[in-house]
Protein backbone atom coordinates (compact mmCIF):
# COMPACT_ATOMS: atom_id res chain seq x y z
CA UNK A 1 0.00 0.00 0.00
CA UNK A 2 2.65 2.35 0.92
CA UNK A 3 4.48 1.46 -2.22
CA UNK A 4 1.53 2.45 -4.21
CA UNK A 5 1.19 6.03 -2.04
CA UNK A 6 4.78 6.91 -3.52
CA UNK A 7 4.31 5.40 -7.33
CA UNK A 8 1.51 7.92 -7.42
CA UNK A 9 2.80 11.02 -5.84
CA UNK A 10 6.21 10.48 -8.06
CA UNK A 11 4.10 9.97 -10.98
CA UNK A 12 2.13 12.88 -10.17
CA UNK A 13 4.76 15.52 -9.50
CA UNK A 14 6.83 14.45 -12.76
CA UNK A 15 3.40 15.79 -14.77
CA UNK A 16 3.93 18.68 -12.83
CA UNK A 17 6.91 19.37 -13.87
CA UNK A 18 6.66 18.66 -17.20
CA UNK A 19 3.63 21.00 -17.60
CA UNK A 20 5.76 23.51 -15.91
CA UNK A 21 8.01 23.15 -18.81
CA UNK A 22 5.44 23.51 -21.58
CA UNK A 23 5.00 26.73 -22.30
CA UNK A 24 8.97 27.60 -22.22
CA UNK A 25 9.29 24.97 -24.89
CA UNK A 26 7.08 26.85 -26.97
CA UNK A 27 8.35 29.83 -26.46
CA UNK A 28 11.95 29.11 -27.55
CA UNK A 29 10.51 27.34 -30.50
CA UNK A 30 10.60 30.48 -31.95
CA UNK A 31 13.73 31.63 -31.70
CA UNK A 32 16.31 31.88 -34.41
CA UNK A 33 19.56 30.55 -33.14
CA UNK A 34 22.82 32.36 -34.16
CA UNK A 35 24.91 29.74 -32.43
CA UNK A 36 24.58 26.36 -31.45
CA UNK A 37 26.89 23.57 -30.14
CA UNK A 38 27.46 19.78 -30.32
CA UNK A 39 23.96 19.65 -31.31
CA UNK A 40 23.34 16.12 -31.98
CA UNK A 41 25.82 14.86 -28.97
CA UNK A 42 23.71 17.32 -26.97
CA UNK A 43 20.18 15.82 -28.63
CA UNK A 44 21.69 11.84 -27.51
CA UNK A 45 22.60 13.11 -23.90
CA UNK A 46 19.40 14.83 -23.60
CA UNK A 47 17.54 11.83 -24.67
CA UNK A 48 19.79 9.24 -22.19
CA UNK A 49 19.42 11.95 -19.79
CA UNK A 50 15.64 11.67 -20.07
CA UNK A 51 15.58 8.58 -19.79
CA UNK A 52 16.96 8.29 -16.08
CA UNK A 53 14.60 11.74 -15.10
CA UNK A 54 11.57 10.74 -17.00
CA UNK A 55 11.24 7.01 -18.38
CA UNK A 56 12.81 4.88 -15.47
CA UNK A 57 10.77 7.01 -12.46
CA UNK A 58 7.26 6.44 -15.00
CA UNK A 59 8.77 2.72 -15.23
CA UNK A 60 8.47 2.30 -11.33
CA UNK A 61 5.31 3.96 -10.76
CA UNK A 62 3.55 1.80 -13.84
CA UNK A 63 5.23 -1.67 -13.34
CA UNK A 64 6.65 -3.69 -11.12
CA UNK A 65 9.73 -4.34 -13.25
CA UNK A 66 12.11 -2.64 -10.85
CA UNK A 67 10.54 -3.63 -7.95
CA UNK A 68 13.81 -5.75 -6.97
CA UNK A 69 15.48 -2.87 -6.55
CA UNK A 70 13.98 -1.75 -3.30
CA UNK A 71 15.14 -0.53 -0.89
CA UNK A 72 14.51 -0.15 3.28
CA UNK A 73 13.66 3.65 3.77
CA UNK A 74 11.57 5.24 6.48
CA UNK A 75 8.44 6.34 5.30
CA UNK A 76 8.88 9.98 6.87
CA UNK A 77 12.27 10.10 4.89
CA UNK A 78 11.03 9.39 1.99
CA UNK A 79 7.81 11.99 2.69
CA UNK A 80 10.33 14.35 3.72
CA UNK A 81 12.07 13.88 -0.51
CA UNK A 82 8.49 14.09 -1.78
CA UNK A 83 8.18 17.68 0.06
CA UNK A 84 11.54 18.38 -1.44
CA UNK A 85 10.73 17.47 -4.75
CA UNK A 86 7.38 19.56 -4.88
CA UNK A 87 10.13 22.65 -3.70
CA UNK A 88 12.06 21.68 -6.03
CA UNK A 89 9.41 22.05 -8.92
CA UNK A 90 8.46 25.76 -7.54
CA UNK A 91 12.01 26.24 -7.52
CA UNK A 92 12.53 24.86 -11.20
CA UNK A 93 9.38 27.68 -12.37
CA UNK A 94 11.13 30.43 -10.90
CA UNK A 95 14.20 29.84 -12.53
CA UNK A 96 12.00 29.10 -15.86
CA UNK A 97 10.31 32.31 -15.63
CA UNK A 98 13.65 34.11 -14.72
CA UNK A 99 15.38 32.88 -17.86
CA UNK A 100 12.72 32.83 -19.93
CA UNK A 101 12.84 32.39 -23.68
CA UNK A 102 16.84 32.28 -23.06
CA UNK A 103 16.38 28.46 -22.11
CA UNK A 104 16.71 25.89 -24.66
CA UNK A 105 17.35 22.26 -23.98
CA UNK A 106 20.83 22.04 -26.17
CA UNK A 107 23.31 24.77 -26.45
CA UNK A 108 22.37 27.60 -28.04
CA UNK A 109 22.85 31.68 -28.46
CA UNK A 110 19.69 33.22 -29.94
CA UNK A 111 19.70 36.49 -31.69
CA UNK A 112 20.16 39.47 -29.64
CA UNK A 113 20.30 37.04 -26.30
CA UNK A 114 21.07 38.95 -23.26
CA UNK A 115 23.21 37.56 -20.27
CA UNK A 116 20.73 36.94 -17.88
CA UNK A 117 22.19 37.86 -14.19
CA UNK A 118 19.17 38.71 -12.09
CA UNK A 119 16.86 37.08 -9.47
CA UNK A 120 18.73 33.87 -8.53
CA UNK A 121 21.50 34.05 -11.63
CA UNK A 122 22.78 36.89 -9.54
CA UNK A 123 24.19 34.09 -7.22
CA UNK A 124 24.57 31.08 -9.77
CA UNK A 125 25.38 30.76 -13.12
CA UNK A 126 23.47 27.01 -13.52
CA UNK A 127 20.49 27.38 -11.22
CA UNK A 128 18.78 24.82 -13.74
CA UNK A 129 21.55 22.21 -13.28
CA UNK A 130 21.41 22.61 -9.37
CA UNK A 131 17.59 22.22 -9.31
CA UNK A 132 18.02 18.84 -11.48
CA UNK A 133 20.44 17.50 -9.10
CA UNK A 134 18.06 17.81 -6.35
CA UNK A 135 15.35 16.59 -8.55
CA UNK A 136 18.14 13.19 -9.34
CA UNK A 137 18.65 12.65 -6.16
CA UNK A 138 15.28 13.18 -4.31
CA UNK A 139 13.24 10.65 -7.24
CA UNK A 140 15.69 8.01 -5.60
CA UNK A 141 14.84 8.67 -2.34
CA UNK A 142 11.47 8.98 -2.78
CA UNK A 143 11.03 5.23 -5.40
CA UNK A 144 13.42 3.76 -2.34
CA UNK A 145 14.89 2.20 -5.24
CA UNK A 146 18.17 1.85 -6.01
CA UNK A 147 17.86 1.71 -9.46
CA UNK A 148 16.07 4.97 -10.06
CA UNK A 149 18.82 6.55 -8.10
CA UNK A 150 21.69 5.14 -9.84
CA UNK A 151 20.72 5.21 -13.17
CA UNK A 152 19.30 8.85 -12.70
CA UNK A 153 22.73 9.93 -11.64
CA UNK A 154 24.24 8.31 -14.00
CA UNK A 155 22.62 9.53 -17.04
CA UNK A 156 21.75 13.45 -15.65
CA UNK A 157 25.75 13.45 -14.33
CA UNK A 158 26.85 12.23 -18.04
CA UNK A 159 24.57 15.48 -19.59
CA UNK A 160 25.78 17.24 -16.76
CA UNK A 161 29.72 17.17 -17.13
CA UNK A 162 30.00 16.73 -20.54
CA UNK A 163 27.70 20.10 -20.72
CA UNK A 164 28.32 22.95 -18.13
CA UNK A 165 32.01 23.40 -19.59
CA UNK A 166 31.16 23.53 -23.10
CA UNK A 167 27.96 25.96 -22.22
CA UNK A 168 30.77 28.45 -20.43
CA UNK A 169 33.70 28.34 -23.17
CA UNK A 170 29.92 29.17 -25.54
CA UNK A 171 28.70 31.79 -23.07
CA UNK A 172 32.67 33.66 -22.79
CA UNK A 173 32.93 33.20 -26.48
CA UNK A 174 29.46 35.05 -26.43
CA UNK A 175 29.60 37.73 -24.58
CA UNK A 176 33.45 37.83 -23.31
CA UNK A 177 34.67 39.87 -20.48
CA UNK A 178 31.11 40.14 -19.09
CA UNK A 179 30.74 36.75 -18.51
CA UNK A 180 34.32 36.49 -16.96
CA UNK A 181 33.12 38.63 -14.87
CA UNK A 182 29.77 37.15 -14.13
CA UNK A 183 32.01 33.45 -13.24
CA UNK A 184 34.33 35.75 -10.74
CA UNK A 185 30.89 36.79 -9.24
CA UNK A 186 29.05 33.24 -8.97
CA UNK A 187 29.21 29.99 -7.98
CA UNK A 188 28.73 27.43 -10.97
CA UNK A 189 26.17 25.22 -9.18
CA UNK A 190 25.76 26.89 -5.46
CA UNK A 191 26.62 31.28 -4.44
CA UNK A 192 29.46 31.76 -3.48
CA UNK A 193 30.21 31.64 0.14
CA UNK A 194 32.86 33.88 -0.22
CA UNK A 195 33.23 37.42 -1.72
CA UNK A 196 35.32 40.24 -0.75
CA UNK A 197 33.35 43.48 0.07
CA UNK A 198 35.25 45.27 -2.76
CA UNK A 199 33.75 42.48 -5.60
CA UNK A 200 30.46 42.18 -4.26
CA UNK A 201 30.70 46.52 -4.64
CA UNK A 202 31.41 46.34 -8.23
CA UNK A 203 29.30 43.60 -9.01
CA UNK A 204 26.32 45.42 -7.81
CA UNK A 205 27.67 48.85 -9.29
CA UNK A 206 28.93 47.46 -12.35
CA UNK A 207 27.23 48.15 -15.87
CA UNK A 208 27.99 46.48 -18.81
N1 LIG B 1 22.86 26.56 -17.46
C1 LIG B 1 21.69 27.36 -17.19
C2 LIG B 1 20.71 27.36 -18.35
C3 LIG B 1 20.36 26.03 -18.93
S1 LIG B 1 19.41 26.14 -20.44
C4 LIG B 1 21.05 26.91 -15.91
O1 LIG B 1 21.40 25.85 -15.41
O2 LIG B 1 20.21 27.63 -15.38
C5 LIG B 1 20.72 26.30 -21.62
C6 LIG B 1 20.68 27.60 -22.39
O3 LIG B 1 20.64 28.68 -21.48
C7 LIG B 1 21.92 27.80 -23.24
O4 LIG B 1 21.58 27.57 -24.58
C8 LIG B 1 22.41 29.23 -22.96
O5 LIG B 1 22.43 30.01 -24.15
C9 LIG B 1 21.36 29.77 -22.00
N2 LIG B 1 21.95 30.46 -20.84
C10 LIG B 1 22.68 29.90 -19.85
N3 LIG B 1 23.00 30.82 -18.91
C11 LIG B 1 22.45 31.98 -19.32
C12 LIG B 1 22.40 33.30 -18.80
N4 LIG B 1 22.99 33.61 -17.64
N5 LIG B 1 21.76 34.25 -19.51
C13 LIG B 1 21.15 33.98 -20.69
N6 LIG B 1 21.14 32.75 -21.21
C14 LIG B 1 21.77 31.76 -20.56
Amino acid sequence: MNELIFKILLFVILVVYGLIRVPFAKKCRNNKNIKSVHTLFEKINVFIAWLGMVFVPVLYSFTSILDTFHFNLPFYIRIIATLGLIIDCEFFHIIHKTLDDNWSPVLVIKDGQKLVKNGVYKYIRHPMYTQCWFWIILQGIVAANIFVEIFGIITWGFLYFTRVFAEEKMMIEQYGKEYEYYMKQTGRLLPKIYMSKHSRFEYFEQEY
